[in-house]
This record gives C-alpha cells, sequence and structure tokens, in this order.
C-alpha cells in the first residue's frame, strides 16, 4: 500500500538539523529515520542514552546520515539548554523542534494522586515548553527565520478522556501552545503545528496504555473506522510535511492521524468496562514496564 511508502522527494529536508525529543524509541524513532533518509541531520534526547546511542547507531547505519544522540530529561530546563548548546556546537544550527516525548499511563483518576498528575504535566506541558522556550529564544534572538515546532499530542487533547486524565489535560494545554505560538511567534519566521495520532502500537504505548490483560478484552482497532492501526511510514510522512518547506502556508493546525476513530470515540472511557478488581494488576504491569524501561 502507498501509505507505507515514503512520500516526500529525495533531498526534502537536505541539510535541516532537527531535534526529535523522546527520539529513541517508537514513533520519535520512526520520525527521525524518516527525516534522516530525506537528508536532515538529527538530534535524538530522552532521559535514557544507552537507548539513544543504540538507536543513533541503528540510524546512522541504516539511512547513512548523521545523529547526535543526547541526554535529555525535558522537565530540567538546564539540561534542556544543554541540549540546545549541545546540537548548536555539533550541527551549528537548528532548524525544527518536534515535542514528541511523553509520559501517560491508564488509571482510574481517583488512583491517580498528585504527584502522579504532576509528573504527566511536567513531561508533556512544562517538557514541551522548555524545549520551544530554548529553541524559539535562541532563534529570536539570532534572528533566524524559517523555522518549524512540530508537536505530538493525542485526539483527547479537545475531547477529553477518563482514565489518562492527566496526558489529555497535558495535550490540550499543548494544543494550546500550539495554537497560541502559531500566531505570536509568526512574526519571527516561525510556524506551529501538531498531529494528533490514533492507534500506533508501539511499546511505549502498549506497556502503559494497553497491557496484555486489556489485550485479552479489547481491540483497539474496533472503533476505528478504517479497521486498522496506523503504520509508523504514515505518520513519518505527515511529519516530514510539517517540517519542511512544503507545508509553508500551514501553521497552529493539528491533523489527526487516527484513520477516523476520534469521530466513533478516541477516548479511553471505554476502560469503564474494566472491573475494579483488574486495576491493581494492570498497575503492577505498568509499573513492571516503566521500571523494565
Ligand atoms: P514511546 O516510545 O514511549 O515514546 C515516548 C518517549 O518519550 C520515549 O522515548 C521516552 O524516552 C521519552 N521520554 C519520557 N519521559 C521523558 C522525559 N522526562 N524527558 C525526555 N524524554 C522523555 O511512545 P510513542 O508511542 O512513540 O509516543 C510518542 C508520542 O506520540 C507521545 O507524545 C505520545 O503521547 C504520542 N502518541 C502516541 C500514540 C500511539 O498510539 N503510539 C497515540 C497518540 C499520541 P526515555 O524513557 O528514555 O526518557
Amino acid at each position: 500500500m502507498l501509505y507505507q511508502e515514503p512520500m516526500l522527494r529525495e533531498g526534502a529536508l537536505q541539510d535541516q538539523v532537527i531535534i526529535v525529543t523522546g527520539g529513541g524509541t517508537g514513533l520519535g524513532r520512526a520520525m527521525t529515520k524518516y527525516f534522516l533518509e530525506l537528508g536532515a541531520k538529527c538530534v535524538i534526547s530522552s532521559r535514557k542514552l544507552d537507548v539513544l546511542e543504540k538507536t543513533a547507531e541503528e540510524l546512522m547505519h541504516e539511512t547513512g546520515g548523521k545523529v547526535l544522540p543526547v541526554q535529555c530529561d525535558v522537565r530540567e530546563y538546564h539540561q534542556v539548554e544543554q541540549m540546545v548548546a549541545d546540537t548548536l556546537a555539533h550541527f551549528g544550527k537548528i532548524d525544527a523542534l518536534v515535542n514528541n516525548a511523553a509520559g501517560n499511563f491508564i488509571s482510574p483518576t481517583e488512583k491517580v494522586n498528585p504527584k502522579g498528575f504532576s509528573t504527566v504535566m511536567n513531561i508533556v506541558l512544562q517538557g514541551t515548553y522548555n524545549c520551544t522556550y530554548a529553541v524559539g529564544t535562541h532563534w529570536i534572538e539570532t534572528k533566524q527565520t524559517n523555522k518549524k515546532v512540530l508537536n505530538i499530542v493525542a485526539t483527547f487533547a479537545w475531547t477529553g478522556s477518563g482514565y489518562v486524565v492527566p496526558s489529555a489535560c497535558a495535550k490540550s494545554g499543548v494544543l494550546t501552545m500550539t495554537k497560541s505560538l502559531a500566531v505570536e511567534w509568526a512574526k519571527y519566521g516561525m510556524r506551529f503545528n501538531a498531529i494528533a495520532p490514533g492507534y500506533f502500537p508501539t511499546k511505549g504505548m502498549v506497556d502503559r496504555l494497553f497491557p496484555e490483560n486489556l489485550q485479552k478484552m479489547l481491540d483497539p482497532t474496533a472503533n476505528t473506522p478504517v479497521k486498522r492501526a496506523g503504520e509508523f511510514q504514515e505518520l513519518a510522512n505527515l511529519a516530514a510535511y510539517l517540517v519542511s518547506d512544503y507545508s509553508g502556508f500551514v501553521n497552529g493546525e493539528c491533523i489527526t492521524l487516527d484513520g477516523g476513530a476520534v469521530l466513533v470515540d478516541g477516548t479511553m472511557n471505554y476502560l469503564d468496562k474494566i472491573p475494579a478488581e483488574m486495576w491493581n494488576e494492570i498497575e503492577q504491569m505498568v509499573r513492571a514496564a516503566n521500571k523494565r524501561g
């Protein structure tokens, strides 16, 4: 199928320097791989340096491109500043930032204590602001234009959703930031857009949002009109378009890539069906997945 194939022309991102937070795994890795294939140089960042280094090696081997792995917890502003400094020292410039790093877990909200809520808010909303502020003010101070920020959100950013309340609140904030800065910082030559992916079965997502015992009970594609999961390449195609100059008139937009699921029910409110006694088992599975990394 064509949606499994690369879409942009060869060299569409030639010599663009792109930072992808959370770029060592899942969708971040898939976007980075395609950016490299299109000629970009990439920085991938997250907390686990060993994962980043392995991914960087693999991607350089697979694509022949250049990847700099940088350890950076997006919650810590001084680490974000260091990531920007490392990128500039290594590649000399930054052309695009993809705010993809996130934390999420399913839980009845009465079991989410304030610390759990703020952990997710700090990674997703504060972390996106930290990276956007550090990179954006660099562009403003150095008077560079034609720069792009792409934020990865979720469809529950505007529908809301039970059982993932911290993430839904944080993604709503990121969507609002996208639209706000698309207007305010357009005068500095920046564009801001977002993608709201539907069901893309990455390890990180499956471990934390769809653990094994749930998979036996629920089919995540059942509510998706096209009756399938998303393919990494189709997300990478859209992301590459949005950070490329082809999308020069697209600004402040959030593109939903979910096979129509949000029109049926893109939320996780179906978890109402889970019997109360099963939540302890789910919590253990998610905690074990977090420990494994
Ligand atoms: P993933 O592989 O678990 O990606 C999350 C990434 O964020 C990891 O690489 C993780 O690396 C990084 N991260 C977590 N906390 C961090 C922190 N404090 N600082 C820096 N990096 C941090 O999951 P994914 O499915 O690819 O998700 C990617 C994005 O897509 C997320 O924004 C997610 O909300 C969004 N999304 C995914 C789906 C889907 O179906 N897969 C659907 C809707 C939205 P470390 O652990 O090394 O820090």
